[in-house]
């Protein structure tokens, strides 16, 4: 053996035995809607290389909650990159009631900023709180690369920041993946010719056929059910499903509800791995990665269908697949993964409430609190808007009528308490008034109020209630509940011990444990604390 290989080897072995000091890259996934039973569940019909893999090799935190409201993507996907809740993150929703201007806004929509192949003029400016990815980049001076990726929109914008290079999504209207100019002046040559492939459309000609035999699907109820929407428009509900019946026009769209909606995703990363050179120098770079169809099937179908399962056992050899691509391209141990999900989902309620239906009208709860308001104060104008179970009133209607804005609250509030009752807390803005939560705050509403954008009444069903549900939507997220807020957390690769951990954790940990890992500043609003030893 000549002294230059023995020298090659004594270095090989110090890598050995003194790993890098730094991961070259770390991972971050969300499974948008996956529920922490789902690992567990599914679990026979998983390859050996996928979520087992995490779950084996890696720290596996089997009671990780979310621990505000809503249960909604944006404020999931803001929590787990900021470290805190609505209350400091400001993203109180999907999209809100904006009091100074009296109408919607969607959380990452911005009109200051014009969209890069598609029309989407987006930033993620409303976060009030800086975001770890944000954290990696002020650590050396914006070295780190930092790229987002999902199908959603918000599941890219959210856990890329401020600082992110890029954050890239899928526009359903042309099928591209798309960005916005508040990262970049256009797209880059690599992202154009990615389109110019045109995968969703060869994508929406295929046929979503089972991945296993139909007797592998017994844990899940029957292929043909009645509780199943028609989504596809095949006059059955059963396997296979294809686009065939759906418009052209629509196509793009529905793709987004079938498995080959995170195969696009994984084509897409795949690209960003070949061209954006991540994990290639000294410093640490992100890739965050959030996968959405799991998200769009499960309202369609519920957590007890088919449709879900096959779809996650797609997923499990698409993360294996993903971790191929890591380990050749990064390399096995050089990588720091971690994921989890946004948020989980009800059971569909009609397979719950099986002998009474607990479903309350929407329509009907917003016309009795009008009913009430003009029977006491004579206007129903008071009322100025209520979602995401957020009552908004109009305080330039009440300093007219010269009333007291507490007095209304707690008339009102008192009003929704003693007429519906399946609703089971009924809070005001004045409750929270001069509260601050911490982390171990159990007070999930106050977690989730914001004092500039919330609104003034907060109220939340029993946990077998709900609005009912329209369209083909059969179930849904939002609550505090179980069902809802218990999502897997796993944590792999560099760093990380194999270990199973049964001790309650939160969603808002995983940032201030990137931090600590990463030898950085936690996000600036984060109240989570550091969960890997
Ligand atoms: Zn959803």
């Amino acid at each position: 053996m000549s002294i230059a290989r023995i020298i090659l080897l004594i270095i090989v072995s110090i890598g050995y035995i003194f790993p890098q000091q730094i991961p070259k890259l770390v991972v971050g996934i969300v499974v948008d809607q996956m529920r922490f039973d789902y690992l567990y569940r599914f679990n026979n019909n998983y390859s050996e290389n996928g979520f087992k893999r995490l779950m084996k090799d890696g720290t596996n935190f089997t009671y990780a909650h979310l621990n505000y409201v809503p249960a909604y993507t944006a404020p999931g996907h803001s929590a787990i990159y900021t470290g805190t809740t609505p209350f400091f993150h400001g993203i109180i929703g999907n999209d809100w009631f904006n009091k100074e201007s009296g109408k919607h806004i969607y959380c990452t929509d911005d009109e200051r900023f014009k969209g890069l192949g598609g029309n989407d003029r987006m930033s993620p400016l409303n976060l009030m709180s800086t975001t770890i990815t944000d954290q990696l980049k002020l650590s050396n001076n914006g070295n780190s690369k930092v790229i987002a990726v999902s199908i959603k929109d918000r599941g890219a914008i959210l856990p890329g920041g401020r600082l992110a290079n890029a954050a890239y999504w899928y526009n359903s209207l042309n099928g591209n993946f798309v960005s916005s100019t508040y990262y970049m002046n256009d797209l880059p040559a690599w992202v154009k010719e990615f389109n110019n492939k045109k995968l969703p459309e060869k994508y929406s000609e295929m046929e979503w056929s089972l991945s296993k035999p139909l007797k592998n699907y017994r844990l899940s109820l029957p292929d043909e059910t009645k509780i199943e929407p028609d989504l596809f428009k095949e006059g059955r509900t059963y396997f296979p499903h294809s686009l065939k019946n759906i418009k052209e026009e629509d196509k793009l769209e529905y793709l987004k509800s079938t498995p080959f909606g995170n195969q696009l995703l994984n084509d897409f990363v795949s690209a960003v791995l070949d061209n954006e050179n991540l994990g290639q120098n000294s410093v640490t770079d992100f890739l965050a990665i959030s996968y959405s169809s799991t998200d769009y099937i499960g309202h369609r179908y519920g957590p007890n269908s088919v449709e879900i399962q096959d779809t996650y056992i797609k997923l499990d050899l698409q993360i294996s697949e993903l971790l191929q691509m890591l380990d050749a391209k990064i390399g096995k141990g050089n990588y720091l993964l971690f994921l989890t999900a946004d948020h989980g989902v009800a059971e569909i309620p009609d397979l719950i409430n099986t002998k009474i239906k607990q479903v309350i009208s929407h329509n009907k709860f917003v016309e009795s609190i009008k009913g009430f308001l003009l029977a006491n104060y004579g206007t129903d104008k008071i009322l100025s808007d209520y979602s995401n179970e957020q009552i908004f009133l109009n305080y330039s209607v009440i300093s007219e009528k010269k009333l007291d804005i507490v007095d209304v609250r707690n008339k009102l509030a008192q009003y929704i308490r003693d007429n519906f009752n399946s609703i089971l807390i009924v809070f005001t803005r004045d409750d929270f008034n001069g509260k601050i939560p911490s982390r171990n705050d159990p007070n999930s509403l106050l977690n989730g109020f914001n004092s500039t954008r919330s609104g003034d009444i907060f109220i939340e069903f029993n946990s077998l209630s709900s609005f009912e549900l329209n369209g083909m939507d059969k179930s849904t997220h939002g609550t505090p509940y179980s069902y809802d807020t218990h999502v897997p957390l796993l944590f792999f690769g560099w760093g990380i011990p194999k270990q199973e951990i049964n001790e309650p954790v939160f969603t808002i940990d995983i940032a201030p444990t990137l931090a600590i890992l990463l030898k950085i500043t936690e996000p600036s609003g984060s109240i989570g604390k550091p969960i890997i030893k």
